[in-house]
């Protein structure tokens, strides 16, 4: 293979990648509107279950961590306030992990494990991601933004 095909190739699978997380991104997003955490959501915040959504005051820089489950929002937290939020769904368990530097996806029992190794989200990468602040795993329908205010 030419070293202009492999680049137009690899140009290919990034705008395929760049298409598929776009589309993801619109799927879990679209809310269903429903009052969360519900359809059988268990939410635990450091531990301790949560009944209604996480809703966080503001702290630091305003930059916030909003967490969907189905299109519903379950927890908006302060980024760079530590936290670990486990999400446990019918179709699994998801633990969000929230550092004073970082968010990221600290295990899930997903298939695949395209969240795990989806590389973490700091002040720093948020506008030179491929996913921007996004973190998503499809197969439970969770997704994680930073976002600014
Ligand atoms: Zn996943």
């Amino acid at each position: 293979m030419t070293k202009t095909r492999k680049t137009a190739l690899r140009t290919a699978c990034a705008v395929l990648a760049l298409a598929l997380a776009a589309g993801g991104i619109l799927l879990l997003t679209r809310g269903n509107g429903g009052n969360p955490p519900a359809g059988g959501i268990t939410l635990l915040l450091d531990g301790a279950e949560m009944t209604d959504p996480v809703l966080a005051p503001e702290a630091g820089d305003g930059l916030r961590v909003i967490v969907t489950a189905d299109g519903n929002e379950i927890a908006n937290l302060p980024f760079g306030t530590e936290h670990t939020l486990q999400v446990i769904q019918q179709s699994g368990t998801n633990t969000v992990r929230i550092t004073p530097d970082a968010v990221y996806m600290e295990e899930a029992d997903c298939h695949g494990q395209d969240c795990v190794k989806m590389e973490p989200v700091t002040r720093d990468n948020l506008e030179m991601r491929v996913m921007g602040g996004f973190i998503i795993c499809l197969p439970h329908r969770l997704s994680v933004e930073v976002r600014g205010k």
